[in-house]
């Protein structure tokens, strides 16, 4: 029966990069008249720290110990799964006996069997895609007919191969599951991927939301046509690129607090010309490694916002303090944290040195900020490559002989991005380009905008 006031349950996996798309799903579904709870774990929204409040948002917690100090082990995407489906499951049921049903599961990636779960229980789901359409469609060529070719070049250095409707990608430019360290065919990650797209496949009426723009990519959102992909992108807190402040602006979930004192700092310099660093919120660098980024920046003369985590466990000792402190904190800013959709869309903005996750892509790109790629492991060297070759709003640095990136390669980077070469001059308009391209796909009438209209009337009249 259809349900003119639809109740979207929404899940992802607790880590920052999973929630910020999902939340910003969330509050982009509740202004199109729908209802939205959002379940996750007590540590992960406890250390939100800005829970949006929105009308018609709710949080739904379930433990998996981490509260209460228990580390995730190996296993935890299995005992993530027990716990969830457990509580989704009462929560669902809860939901009809309260009288407000759940119109329609969406669950993001590595989390499959929630489709399972909504089946047995009688209600749609949806998949939501936090990554670009172009890794999803290399992770379906990879389980339909080109795995064994990428499985037997894996460790081949000059190996590139052409996918169908996508740019010719070399070693480096696949998912590091698939090439590289990382591949194993018991990685849970793949294993997962594996399974959300055979049920991509099985649905009858398959919907995958993708957090990417029609613009962006094209080619890749048509590549493989049995995955009918529905565009909502880009899900970044988008009051920002009007120039609202934070508050008119509930950013979508800060797994980290801090001060906000670099706003002032970003206040006080010129136009475009601030680098700002930051690596996301998992990665990390070694010692080592950080020294060279330091130099790097010292020596380009420029401003920089440079975001070093605490380490996990909150410790501080010597040792990490880097031997350039005082000539660092001079020059540029070191925090912990901050609204990084707040720093990308500000004037002072020049450059992004990024590891590539998708968030902190797109997030760039919204906001026309070039950028310098470090790309680490999963996604990270496929959206390196689109960012380099096919939006051409930036460069990768190279790494040398010893897989380090030196201080010197740094300041050749930020010289070609913000310098006044004829490469930097096209970078730049190139990203001022995606920005507006951006804001068409989310503005009212846009195509993810449409897009996200035409899901939730498809899920009022029952799917
Ligand atoms: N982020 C932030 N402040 C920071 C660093 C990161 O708000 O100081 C946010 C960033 O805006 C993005 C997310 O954390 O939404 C990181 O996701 P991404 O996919 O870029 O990388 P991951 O953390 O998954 O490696």
């Amino acid at each position: 029966m259809a349900n003119p006031h639809p109740h979207f349950l929404i899940i992802t996996f607790p880590a920052q990069g999973h929630i910020n798309p999902a939340l910003e799903l969330a509050k982009r579904l509740i202004g199109v008249g729908a209802d939205v709870t959002f379940a996750t774990t007590i540590h992960a929204k406890s250390s939100l720290a800005k829970t949006p409040t929105v009308d018609g948002l709710r949080f739904a917690t379930f433990s998996d110990g981490q509260e209460e100090g228990v580390k995730p082990g190996p296993n935890y995407l299995s005992v993530f799964r027990r716990l969830a489906s457990e509580n989704l499951s009462e929560l669902i049921m809860a939901s009809a006996n309260e009288g407000r049903p759940i119109s329609c599961l969406i669950y993001a990636i590595l989390i499959p069997w929630a489709a399972e779960l909504a089946r047995s229980l009688n209600i749609p789901s949806a998949f939501l895609w936090i990554q670009p359409a172009t890794v999803l469609d290399i992770y379906y060529y990879y389980f339909n007919g080109f795995g064994d070719l990428i499985r037997s070049k894996s460790s081949d250095p000059s190996f590139s191969i052409e996918l169908p409707g996508l740019p010719s990608l070399s070693r480096q430019d696949l998912p590091s599951f698939l090439v590289g360290s990382d591949q194993n065919q018991e990685n849970p990650a793949l294993a997962a991927f594996q399974k959300h797209l055979e049920i991509l496949e099985q649905e009858e009426n398959p919907k995958a939301l993708v957090n990417t723009f029609d613009a962006l990519e094209p080619e890749a959102l048509r590549a493989v046509e049995k995955l009918k992909l529905t565009v909502v992108g880009p899900l970044i807190p988008s009051g920002f690129l009007d120039g609202k402040d934070a508050s008119d602006t509930p950013s979508g979930g800060d797994l980290s607090d801090g001060s906000r004192d670099y706003m002032e700092w970003l206040n006080s310099k010129p136009e475009s010309t601030v680098v700002y660093v930051s690596f996301g919120s998992i990665s990390m660098f070694s010692k080592q490694q950080m020294e060279e980024i330091a130099r790097g920046l010292l020596e380009s003369g420029r401003p920089f916002l440079w975001v070093i985590r605490a380490k996990e466990n909150g410790e501080k000792n010597k040792e990490d303090k880097l031997s350039c402190q005082a000539e660092l904190e001079k020059q540029g800013m070191l925090i912990q944290w901050c609204s990084q959709m707040e720093v990308l869309s500000h004037p002072s903005l020049g450059c992004f040195v990024t590891h590539c996750g998708w968030n902190s892509s797109i997030e760039s790109l919204a906001s026309g900020v070039p950028m310098i790629a470090f790309p680490q492991w999963a996604d990270q060297g496929t959206n390196t490559k689109l960012i380099k070759d096919v939006w051409k709003t930036g460069v990768r640095l190279m790494v040398n002989e010893e897989e380090m990136v030196t201080s010197d390669e740094i300041k050749r980077c930020l010289e070609l991005v913000m310098g006044d070469g004829e490469k930097g001059q096209e970078m730049r308009k190139n990203a001022k380009k995606w920005k507006i391209l951006a804001k068409e796909a989310l503005k009212e009438g846009g195509s993810s905008h449409k897009n996200l209209k035409n899901f939730v009337d498809e899920v009022i009249q029952g799917y």
